[in-house]
C-alpha cells in the first residue's frame, strides 16, 4: 500500500517553496520530493558570478522577505542562502534527494513513482522547472564542429576558456552576462544574436519586467510595454558594453569543423556556448499524455484541462504572469492552494 498524500509537490527549488508554503498556511498534508542533495534549486547550479537582476526587495517568495545585501543587484550565493534558510525557516516538509521517474492516473490517486518508493496522491503540483531541459537550436553543421559546445546550464565561470576564442549565442539576459563574463579571460568573445540586443535604460531593471506582468495580470489588454528592451544593465554588463567588448554579430548561418560561416565570413572558434534557453522540465509527467503541440500541456489556471488533478507552478507565464521569479510565483502558488484547499475541503 504506498504511503497516501493529499499533495505531492515535485521540485522542491523556489516554486515548490513558495507552493509549499501557501500548502502548509491553508492546512494542507504535503510532501515536496526535490532530487538534488541539497536546497537551492536551479539556483545552486548556475556560474559563480550570476547576479540577480532586481533588488533583494524585489526578489522574496511569499512570509519572509529576502534580507537586503549591500549591492543593489545580489549575486547568487545571496539567494541559494535564501532558499536554505526560507527552507529551514518554515521547516517545510522537503524529502531530498527524491527523484520523480513517473505519475501514473488511477480514478481516485496519482500514482507518484520516485527512485524511493511509491506515493498516492489526490493531487501533484509539479514544480521542476526548466533547468533540466536546456534547449539548443538545430544548426546546419552543428555536429561536425570540433571545438567544444555547452549549453548556460553547463557554464561555471570564465577560467574554462582562458585564451579561447568564444561564440556566446542567444541576445536574453545569459548569453550577455555571459558574454560580459568572459571578456577579461577569453582571447576572443563575440554574442552571436538572431536579433538585436535590446536593453532596458541603464537606470530600469527587473522590477520593471515584474511590475509589466502584474499590469498584464489587473488587464489583459494593458498598455504596451513602456520599454521596448528585456536586457538589464547590470553593472559587471555596462562596463564590457562601455569598453566595447560586446561585439555582436548575426546568427551562424551554419557551423563547420573549425568554426561557423556568417555570411561571408568564415570565423575560427574554440567554443560556442548556447544561452538559447529552456524548456519546462517535465519528462516525469509522460505517462500522463499532457503536452500538445506545442510542447507544454494545455492548462486553465495553472491546471491541466485533461486532468484536473495535475497542477503547475513556476515554469513561465503558461503558468501564471511572472511565475518564473522569485517574487512573482507567490502569487501563483497562492492562488493554486486556496483552490485546492476548497476542493479537499469539500470532499471532507
Ligand atoms: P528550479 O530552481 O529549477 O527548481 C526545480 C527543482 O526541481 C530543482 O531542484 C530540480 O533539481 C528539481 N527536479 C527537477 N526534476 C525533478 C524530478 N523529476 N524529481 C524531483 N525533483 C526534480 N528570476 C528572478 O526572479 N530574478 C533573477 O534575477 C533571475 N535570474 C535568472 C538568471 C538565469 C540565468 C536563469 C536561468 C533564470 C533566472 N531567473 C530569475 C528565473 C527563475 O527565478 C529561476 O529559473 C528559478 O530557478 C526557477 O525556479 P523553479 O523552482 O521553478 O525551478
Amino acid at each position: 500500500m504506498p504511503r497516501q498524500v493529499d499533495v505531492a509537490v515535485l521540485g522542491g527549488g523556489q516554486a515548490g517553496l513558495a507552493t509549499s508554503y501557501h500548502l502548509r498556511r491553508v492546512g494542507i498534508d504535503h510532501v515536496v520530493l526535490d532530487d538534488r542533495a541539497h536546497p537551492g534549486g536551479a539556483w545552486a547550479s548556475t556560474w559563480p558570478s550570476l547576479r540577480l537582476f532586481s533588488p533583494s526587495a524585489y526578489s522574496s517568495l511569499p512570509g519572509w522577505p529576502m534580507p537586503p545585501h549591500p549591492d543593489t543587484f545580489p549575486p547568487v550565493q545571496h539567494v541559494r542562502a535564501y532558499l536554505r534558510d526560507y527552507e529551514a525557516r518554515y521547516d517545510l516538509p522537503v524529502e531530498r534527494p527524491v527523484r520523480v521517474d513517473d505519475v501514473r492516473s488511477t480514478p481516485d490517486r496519482l500514482l507518484v513513482g520516485t527512485d524511493h518508493g511509491e506515493l498516492a496522491a489526490r493531487y501533484v503540483v509539479s514544480a521542476t522547472g526548466t533547468w533540466a531541459a536546456p534547449f539548443v537550436p538545430m544548426i546546419e553543421g552543428a555536429s561536425t564542429f570540433a571545438g567544444r559546445q555547452l549549453h548556460s546550464a553547463q557554464y561555471r565561470g570564465p577560467e574554462d576558456f582562458a585564451g579561447q576564442r568564444v561564440a556566446v549565442v542567444g541576445g536574453g539576459n545569459s548569453g550577455v552576462q555571459i558574454t560580459a563574463d568572459l571578456v577579461e579571460t577569453a582571447e576572443w568573445v563575440s554574442l552571436v544574436t538572431a536579433r538585436r540586443l535590446r536593453f532596458l535604460p541603464d537606470d530600469v531593471d527587473g522590477r520593471h519586467l515584474f511590475d509589466e506582468a502584474s499590469a498584464r495580470l489587473r488587464d489583459p489588454h494593458a498598455a504596451e510595454a513602456a520599454f521596448v528592451g528585456n536586457i538589464v544593465a547590470l553593472p559587471a554588463v555596462r562596463r564590457a558594453r562601455e569598453r566595447g567588448a560586446l561585439r555582436v554579430r548575426a546568427m551562424f548561418d551554419r557551423m563547420v569543423p573549425e568554426g561557423a560561416v556568417i555570411g561571408r565570413d568564415r570565423i575560427e572558434l574554440d567554443t560556442v556556448i548556447w544561452c538559447t534557453g529552456f524548456r519546462p522540465a517535465l519528462r516525469h509527467l509522460r505517462s500522463l499524455r499532457l503536452r500538445t503541440s506545442t510542447g507544454i500541456p494545455e492548462v486553465s489556471g495553472n491546471r491541466s484541462v485533461r486532468d484536473r488533478r495535475v497542477c503547475f507552478v513556476g515554469y513561465g507565464d503558461w503558468t501564471g504572469p511572472a511565475s518564473a521569479t522569485l517574487i512573482g510565483v507567490g502569487r501563483t502558488a497562492k492562488a493554486l492552494a486556496a483552490e485546492l484547499a476548497a476542493e479537499l475541503g469539500a470532499r471532507g
